[in-house]
């Protein structure tokens, strides 16, 4: 069955719609179901339709591969856990990498040996620009994507260093690689018919993407997967011009386009420029404070007990969850303390970091599944002004984002990271299994102020053992 090109021009004009209202719904929690449902639809009418645009295509192998990727995304999908989604992310943003390089290569030779068979139109496609340039920037754009996604993965699972690996003219040689790249590329334009000018091309773009990535200190890296998303649209919009499919384009662009709305919301939250974390080396062991001096004897530990009578008597409490929340699994048991603190008359909030956790929007996505009602989340500029009038402030495997040091220590890698302002409430209870530092590496004064009181333990457990307490009490 082929289908009329008008109807597959509408088909793919409903499809992209699809994808811009599934975009604006994933905005909102309230609507983000909504939108990812619509997006599906949408990407599910422009599969079908391009299966029966033509008869080019092997329905066999299709499946074959439909078949093998499925499950290995299912696969992964269903094994991962919650606390090592990021890494998963980038690995698919690689695999879109890698597929742009095999489609355009394939659809060049495709095109090469229908020319060379004497298909006039082939011919005066490989002559076309708007197409070998297009195969060209999709193989170089690919390649780094796909390989910078490996390195990106293998950082943040830790197969590789996750320290920033520099050295000497690095500038110099990454410039210098992407000139051999950019010289091959040139080469398709003009000589399309050597066709091993694609894979030298993508060979030295896969050493740049590697080298791009290898500098960057694993604490960067979810910002780095962030960018790498938006390089894998510009492949995949790319290759939609290498085949001439326009919802291939669009699908492209808007990947593109929101993977750098979000990097530069991430660069924001952690009050850093793009610039400073492709080249700025984060990560890198800094002098800051030695932990001995900040905590020699100040730290003040409690007990479950003692948090619940400190809650019996607090009208306000605000509730920092980060990344030990998503460890400990413990959103269901804070969702069971807000439900009781509530039912004993007390306003509980919870204040969101941009950069809690290890990926964008991780706690909203844990404290939805936990049913906590949208409007009792706080936006960290909402919360700060308002957090002297907090009687309890607990911090629920959170470290980097309440931590001080960001303010007044100028050599700290989080300097100048805004911080959910805990240390203003009038208590504060810090839940955490030890000392141990976060993600950034470093103590954090926060444990050691007169009215912080530490409950440690895992958080789960300790929520569990506070509700337990005030049942109890
Ligand atoms: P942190 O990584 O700073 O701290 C998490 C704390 O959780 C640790 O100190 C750990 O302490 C504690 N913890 C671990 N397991 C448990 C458990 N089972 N029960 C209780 N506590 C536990 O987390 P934050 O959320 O405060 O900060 C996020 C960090 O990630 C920031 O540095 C941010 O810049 C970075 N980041 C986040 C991104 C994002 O998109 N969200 C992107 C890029 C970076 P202990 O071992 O003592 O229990």
């Amino acid at each position: 069955m082929t289908l009329s090109k008008e109807f597959v021009d509408l088909a793919y004009l409903v499809a992209s719609v699809l994808f811009i209202y599934g975009l604006k719904g994933l905005s909102h929690p309230r609507t983000a179901v909504r939108g990812n449902l619509l997006g599906a639809l949408g990407m599910l009418i422009a599969i079908v339709v391009t299966l029966f645009e033509g008869d080019i295509v092997d329905y066999r192998t299709i499946f074959i591969g439909f078949v093998i990727g499925g499950a290995i995304g299912a696969i992964l999908a269903i094994k991962i856990k919650m606390t090592a989604m990021p890494q998963l992310v980038g690995l698919y943003n690689g695999f879109g990498g890698g597929a742009s390089v095999l489609v355009a290569g394939a659809a060049l030779l495709e095109v090469l040996s229908k020319a060379q068979a004497g298909d006039a139109a082939s011919a005066a496609l490989l002559n076309n620009p708007e197409f070998t340039i297009s195969t060209a920037a999709s193989g170089i754009i690919g390649a780094v994507t796909f390989w910078g996604s490996l390195v990106a993965f293998g950082k943040l699972q830790g197969l590789v260093t996750e320290k920033p690996v520099r050295y000497t003219g690095e500038q110099i040689v990454k410039i210098l690689i992407l000139a051999g790249a950019l010289f091959f590329a040139y080469m398709i334009v003009v000589r399309p018919e050597i066709t091993t000018n694609y894979w030298y091309m993508v060979a030295i773009a896969s050493v740049l993407g590697v080298l791009l990535v290898v500098p960057i200190g694993g604490a960067d890296m979810p910002v780095v997967i962030a960018l790498l998303n938006s390089y894998s649209g510009l492949a995949a919009a790319a290759t939609g011009f290498v085949l001439m499919n326009n919802v291939l384009i669009i699908a492209g662009s808007l990947v593109g386009a929101s993977g750098v709305i979000l990097t530069n919301i991430m660069c924001k939250a952690m009050n850093r420029s793009l610039l400073n974390v492709l080249f700025g080396g984060f990560g890198e062991v800094q002098e800051t404070e030695k932990e001995g001096d900040i905590y020699a004897g100040k730290v003040k530990a409690t007990s479950p007990e003692e948090v619940a009578m400190l809650l019996e008597s607090a009208r306000r409490v605000v509730i920092v969850p980060g990344y030990g929340m998503a460890v400990a699994q413990a959103q269901h048991a804070v969702r069971d303390l807000f439900n009781l603190l509530e039912s004993k008359g007390v306003t509980v909030e919870f204040a969101i970091h941009p950069v809690a956790g290890r990926m964008p929007g991780h706690m909203n996505v844990l404290l939805a599944e936990a049913d906590i009602p949208y409007d009792k989340l706080k936006e960290m500029d909402e919360i700060n002004p308002q957090m002297e009038q907090v009687d309890v402030a607990i911090v629920l495997g959170a470290n980097d984002v309440v931590n001080p040091l960001a303010k007044t220590d100028p050599n700290s890698p989080i300097a100048g990271m805004p911080i959910i302002e805990v240390d203003k409430a009038k208590t504060v209870v810090v839940i955490k299994r030890s000392l141990s530092p976060g993600f950034a590496g470093i103590p954090n004064p926060l444990f050691a102020m007169d009215n912080t009181l530490m409950l440690f333990g895992d958080g789960k457990q300790m929520v569990q053992e506070i509700i337990n307490a005030l049942k109890e009490g």
